[in-house]
């Protein structure tokens, strides 16, 4: 079966992979930039993508240049602590939670794909839109090529400009001392002005690179501004958005003062849609499911996608039928991914932020007063199972891989 992967991003990266470990060797990945850049700002690999990941063998590499976050608190903008919880395998998963940069984390990906499928196969400064695939050679083709994706255009024709929630983030990663054990992310303030720090790697000094994001709801919503990768800004911006809010434990100031490249875009994202595929296109990542990064899930939903699309496709590999697998993968996947979607609107386990400051624009002095646990319990566990991570199901589940009978 030939197989054509447009665009080498996260998702592309994953599918190729995949591809790859099950066995098919008509597998070619074309991506419009010319050369794979290690573009981006910090990110996260949930326990369920870094499981695909290992399974891939990319877990010593990825442990090399990424954070196993160990835990994540809540906070209002006074720095009083709301929640904290495990995450990773300190909450009972058998794989991490990689926060890494993006780039690195496509370092190891595109790394990966040249050395396993071989510099033939891939295709770099290769924009395809609708137009240009009568001339690939293939009998899938998997549109894995972003929010602004073309191939989008084919099952979708006509759609607007992704949905804007009106929430600005501005981005940096600043190269400085680790805070408290050096292992955890941190969220503070409310939902529409709110920080959101974490460390994405160990540097050889003991100093570490630090992500942090401040998200402000700055208008009413759509339509967006174009949402540009590379749109970069003043750090007195940032530094004026986050004011209020501070932390004890870690000098806000001078973390994002400190940072030499500010990043600016929209919260944005798509209505989900009732199927992927069109002929025998399909779409993956934010091409299929473009999703609010609440939750930080965009990463792992694109990596889940690659691996159950190439378990179908192995399935169905016996009998010829690859359309009946692109059916087979988005009767999976779009319900899944549409859960987390509408639940990330919500602003998933954020939401604690706001249920706190909404009854509480003060300093409290005992957080019980103001929520109970049950009720901080409850919209958390709500993300878990909306989101599939739960660690029992996640531990016990079988393996996605697949292999080719040879
Ligand atoms: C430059 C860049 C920086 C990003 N930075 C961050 C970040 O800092 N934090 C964060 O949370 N998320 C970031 N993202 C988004 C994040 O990577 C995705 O949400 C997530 O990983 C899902 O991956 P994906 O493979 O679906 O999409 P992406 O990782 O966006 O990959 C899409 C790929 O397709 C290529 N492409 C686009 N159009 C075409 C075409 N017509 N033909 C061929 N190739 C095409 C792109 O060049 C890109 O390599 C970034 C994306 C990009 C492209």
């Amino acid at each position: 079966m030939r197989i054509a992967v447009v665009g080498a991003g996260i998702g592309g990266s994953a599918l190729a992979l995949s591809l790859h470990a099950a066995g098919f060797d008509e597998v070619d990945v074309y991506e419009a930039a010319a050369e794979v850049r290690e573009l981006g700002v910090g990110i996260n690999v949930l326990p369920h993508a870094a499981r695909e990941l290992t399974e891939l063998g990319l877990a010593d590499e990825l442990d090399a240049v990424a954070v196993r976050t160990a835990q994540l608190s809540y906070h209002n903008r006074f720095g009083q602590q709301l929640w904290i919880e495990p995450r990773g395998i300190e909450a009972g998963y058998r794989w991490p939670q990689w926060s890494i940069h993006r780039g690195h984390l496509l370092g190891v990906l595109f790394g990966a794909v040249r050395e396993r499928l071989g510099d033939a196969r891939i295709h770099l400064g290769r924009r395809l839109g609708p137009d240009d695939l009568d001339s690939i050679d293939a009998d899938v083709v998997v549109g894995c090529d972003g929010v602004h994706s073309a191939l989008r255009h084919l099952v979708v024709p006509g759609e607007g400009a992704p949905l804007w929630n009106g929430v600005t983030m501005w981005r940096g990663v600043t190269i400085t001392e680790p805070f408290l054990d050096g292992r955890r992310m941190v969220m503070a303030g409310r939902l529409s002005r709110r920080v959101i720090v974490y460390p994405l790697r160990n540097l050889p000094d003991g100093r570490q690179l630090i992500n942090w994001v401040v998200a402000v709801r700055t208008a009413d919503g759509r339509p967006m501004p174009k949402q540009d990768w590379s749109a970069e800004t003043d750090p007195r911006e940032a530094l004026a958005e986050a004011d209020g809010i501070e932390l004890d434990f870690l000098d806000l100031h001078r973390l994002i003062g400190e940072c030499e490249s500010v990043l600016k875009y929209p919260m944005a994202d798509r209505e989900p849609i009732p199927t992927w595929r069109a002929g025998r296109v399909t779409l993956l990542g934010d091409a299929a499911h473009p999703m609010q990064p609440n939750g930080s899930n965009g990463a792992a939903q694109a990596i889940l996608d690659a691996r159950v699309l190439a378990r179908e496709l192995v399935r169905h590999a016996r009998t010829g039928a690859s359309l009946d697998a692109l059916d087979a993968y988005e009767r999976e996947r779009i319900p899944a991914t549409t859960a987390v979607v509408l639940s990330n609107r919500k602003a998933g386990p954020e939401r604690i932020l706001d249920v706190v400051a909404d009854r509480s624009a003060e300093r409290f002095s005992r957080l019980e007063d103001v929520v109970s646990t049950d009720e901080l319990t409850a919209i958390v566990d709500d993300y878990q199972r909306a989101a599939g991570f739960d660690p029992d199901v996640l531990n016990g589940r079988e393996s996605l891989s697949a292999q080719l009978d040879v």
